[in-house]
């Protein structure tokens, strides 16, 4: 009998004892293709030898020391790390434990700052509708997802949430690219103006939507215009790269396919890669300074900021993605998979859209294509098509998010970047079959 409180109380999970490569063994002798990396996390996927000797070297060394009293230099190594391979501007880091807790870290550096240079009335945070940001009190009330919020409601700081850049669904069919993101970016500036031009603190957004709509990229120049609307009114921007970073979509960074310049990043799930929890949050140089020429401090901090062995298997995930031709791989395999998708499954009546980059992929998945009407939610789309994967030696990353307040069902592909074209081919083979069965 399990003392654990699993996420899913009901499901009765294989034990998972062996991973090599893109593959996890369970304890009954079972081989997974590792499609989903997790959730998006196993980018080198099991097994790395060069990540396993780096935090053995570090444990060997030292394995923990108080930020209080010590820096080490595995945490400054990443740092530097980091700061080198990001787009221009973003020149300080933050290390934390995971996601949620950077995003936590984000909203209270932002608020932190403007207090610093002298505006403490700015108080509102402002994000999208069907997002995700973490499920922390701070990191939930940022994100848009209805159903995650739904009974935590009354315990949730105020947030306010915009329409998010959602082509499949809500482009029009007489506006371009162009005028969507024009659209988008003037209901951004309506918000701001409604609450208040002086009192909005951040916008947040993932430049690629990951676990609410499943890889969902902007439409060309939307971002571009959010940083002007964010400049005119002073501002910040806040790219959440929990998901869709650290090469994840075919660059290290999402949001230098974007080109534009962040305030504030966070970054998780690749950064360690599953071999040691650790996140991030990038900053400006304008922040730091705040700070550094202002209380001197960052008003915040956890046990386990910098620690030292996640950031050794950090640092060394970090040092791996960066090498010549690995997002070449990326860039290549994810083509790949959208092609090997688009052919398996772009006929199939109950496939809506297939979206997404690098090996970053989404598939929404409709009752009818033409009106994109989602699954009645009482069918659990999303779980059956997981237990059919995982009967067929496939784990992928289903999901029930929520269209137009109904929940609406898709499929997240994110795996390792060591995959290799058959393997690519056997994911495509053996998702077909599962969302076959299922639907
Ligand atoms: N932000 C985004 C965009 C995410 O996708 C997630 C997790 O899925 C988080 C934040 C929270 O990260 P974690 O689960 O590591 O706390």
């Amino acid at each position: 009998m399990t003392r654990i409180l699993h996420r899913s109380i009901a499901a009765s999970l294989p034990h998972a004892v062996a991973g090599q490569g893109v593959y996890i063994q369970d304890a009954a002798g079972r081989s997974y293709i590792d499609g989903s990396g997790g959730a998006a996390v196993s980018c080198l996927g099991h097994g790395n030898v060069e990540v396993l000797d780096a935090m053995r070297a570090q444990m060997d060394r030292i394995a923990y020391a108080h930020t209080s009293f010590f820096t080490t230099d595995a945490a400054e190594d990443l740092a530097g790390k980091l700061v080198d391979l990001a787009p221009e501007g973003l020149d300080y880091v933050y290390l934390v434990s995971g996601g949620s807790e950077a995003v936590e870290a984000a909203l209270k550096m932002a608020r932190q700052y403007l207090v610093e240079i002298g505006q403490p009335q700015r108080r509102h945070i402002i994000a999208r509708r069907q997002s995700y940001h973490g499920n922390t009190i701070g990191a939930l009330a940022t994100g848009g997802n209805a159903w995650r919020r739904a009974q935590f409601q009354p315990i949730l700081p105020e947030t306010h949430h915009v329409s998010p850049c959602y082509a499949y669904r809500d482009q029009r069919p007489d506006e371009s690219a162009d005028d969507n993101a024009q659209r988008l970016a003037d209901e951004l500036d309506a918000k701001i103006r409604e609450l208040g031009a002086d009192e909005v603190i951040a916008f947040v957004a993932e430049p690629v939507v990951g676990a609410t709509m499943g890889a969902v990229p902007a439409v060309p120049g939307y971002f571009r215009r959010i940083r002007e609307v964010c400049d005119r009114h002073g501002v910040l921007l806040i790219l959440d790269e929990v998901m869709c970073g650290m090469g994840r979509t075919g660059s290290l960074f999402a949001c230098a396919a974007e080109g534009v310049r962040p305030d504030l990043v966070t970054i998780a799930k690749g950064l360690g890669g599953g071999y040691q929890p650790i996140g991030a949050v990038m900053l400006s140089d304008a922040i730091y300074q705040a700070f550094a020429q202002g209380s001197g401090l960052f008003q915040h901090g956890h046990t386990y900021i910098c620690h030292p062995v996640a950031a050794a298997a950090a640092g060394k995930v970090v040092e791996i993605l960066a090498r010549p031709g690995m997002m070449e791989q990326v860039v290549a395999m994810g083509d790949r998979l959208q092609a090997g998708l688009e052919a398996a499954l772009g006929q199939s009546p109950f496939v809506g859209d297939i979206r997404g980059r690098g090996l970053f992929r989404g598939i929404e998945l409709v009752v009818d294509r033409d009106s994109k009407t989602p699954f009645d939610p009482k069918m659990r789309l999303h779980a059956r098509i997981k237990r059919e994967a995982m009967d067929r030696g496939l784990m992928c990353y289903p999901m029930g998010g929520t269209i137009d307040g109904v929940r609406g069902d898709h499929v997240l592909l994110a795996p390792p970047y060591i995959i290799q074209p058959e393997e690519i081919d056997q994911i495509v083979e053996r998702l077909a079959g599962a969302i076959t069965a299922a639907t």
